[in-house]
């Protein structure tokens, strides 16, 4: 709801009407992005092809995004001994949100709750120098979190999450500017992607057993992120007991089109785990970790980017990018080799032919295609395509390896 609507008026009405139109759960099934079953379980859903296919494209982009700015990549696996998760203060603070441990030859092993302590152990893995530093590890990681059943829907809630993550091992005087650019990164993502943020929140330690108890810890960390945030002249609130139990977080929120709040990337800076693990550089020295995701959890991103879109994804995310439409079934071998021209330039498209319905039904059909390229006689004679664009334009005879270079991200 607007701020001074009331339910009962016609806006009301309109802008429930909008968040019935744009769940997720709705879009999300009708554009076969994903599916859940409960044999497999809730909060287990399956990524279908179209789904598959944006997930592929948003994991292409933030790789890319993040090798051009100075990270290397890792991959470690989503399990671990429990003595790990003991070591980096998860078993202490975070158990409540773990799976139980699984037996496995008198040891035991947990799914892990995050990435943090595979990529500390990576940092250590052999000695390192000053000069190494900031040392920018990321991995596009699974990780799990035992909700209850009750809570879990859709892609917002789940127990499996494929998380965008990263670890920044870095100087303490390098922390700063290692936060300031990982919100770069950030904004850059979000205007790719067509995500505008609610606000940003610095979240804060609370009360209770959930956060390490050092004070002085905290007040250094705190310090580092409103200095960036000061510097960035970024407007915040702040918020007690939202942040991660080992330091304060800059979160970045979104909200959903009935309201609902949540977090989607965040940069958060700790002075406690590299203690944990006894992280060391140039023979001695601590460096700091600073943590950062930028877009989140996969599942959380899409479910935000079908209702923001309305299913309408930016051209380059689309699950299918063009749709190749014969006028009737004497264009169809040229329309194949349109389709077979616009998969090798890198295009996912498909073929709808002539037996599928008028031309006016398979446009509708594919009203959510960003380029719908017609084949008529002219055409089929000539060797091109009349290009439609989703909105009604038309743009002419574009050549598809041009279409195809227009769907491609920007850096
Ligand atoms: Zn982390």
């Amino acid at each position: 709801m607007l701020p001074g609507e009331r339910p009962g008026t016609r806006s009301f009405a309109l802008s429930t009407q909008r968040t019935i139109m744009n769940d997720h759960r709705r879009l999300g099934r009708e554009l076969g992005i994903f599916d859940t079953d409960p044999l497999i379980g809730s909060g287990l859903p399956c990524w279908l092809p179209a789904g598959a296919a944006v997930r592929k494209a948003i994991e292409d982009y933030v790789y890319e995004l993040e090798r051009r700015n100075g990270y290397q990549h890792v991959n470690s696996p989503v399990l671990g001994k429990r003595e790990l998760y003991e070591r980096s203060g998860h078993w202490a603070h975070y158990a409540d949100d773990m799976f139980p441990p699984m037996n496995v030859g008198g040891e035991e092993f947990v799914l892990r709750p995050s990435l943090c302590p595979h990529h500390a152990l990576i940092y250590r893995s052999r000695g390192r120098s000053r000069r190494e530093l900031p040392l920018r590890l990321a991995e596009l990681g699974g990780m799990y979190r035992s909700e209850l059943s009750g809570v879990l829907g859709g892609l917002t809630r789940v127990r499996a999450i494929q998380l965008n993550d990263g670890h920044i091992f870095c100087a303490p005087e390098q922390a700063a500017a290692e936060v300031s650019a990982s919100l770069d990164l950030i904004e850059a993502a979000h205007a790719q992607l067509g995500i505008r943020a609610a606000r940003y929140r610095l979240s804060l330690r609370g009360d209770g057993g959930k956060f390490v108890d050092d004070p002085a810890m905290w007040a250094r960390s705190e310090a580092v992120l409103r200095e960036v945030l000061k510097e960035r002249g970024r407007d915040y609130d702040e918020e007690r007991g939202e942040g991660a139990f080992y330091g304060p977080k800059i979160d970045i929120q979104i909200t959903d089109p009935a309201g609902r709040e949540s977090t989607l990337s965040t940069v958060q800076v700790d002075y406690f785990q590299p203690g944990r693990f006894d992280l060391s550089y140039a023979g001695g020295e601590r460096p700091v970790m600073v943590h950062r995701s930028v877009v989140g959890g996969i599942e959380r991103l899409v479910a935000h980017l079908i209702e923001a879109h309305g299913g309408a994804f930016p051209a380059w995310l689309a699950p299918v990018q063009a749709v190749v439409l014969p006028l009737s079934d004497t264009e169809l071998p040229a329309a194949e080799s349109v389709l077979r021209r616009c998969l090798a330039a890198g295009l996912r498209a498909e073929l709808a032919p002539a037996g599928r319905g008028s031309l006016g039904a398979r446009i509708r059909a594919h009203r959510l295609v960003p380029y719908q390229l017609v084949v008529g006689p002219r055409e089929a004679a000539g060797g091109g395509v009349a290009v439609r664009r989703r909105d009604g334009s038309q743009a002419g005879d574009v050549p598809v390896e041009q279409l195809a270079a227009g769907s491609r991200p920007l850096y």
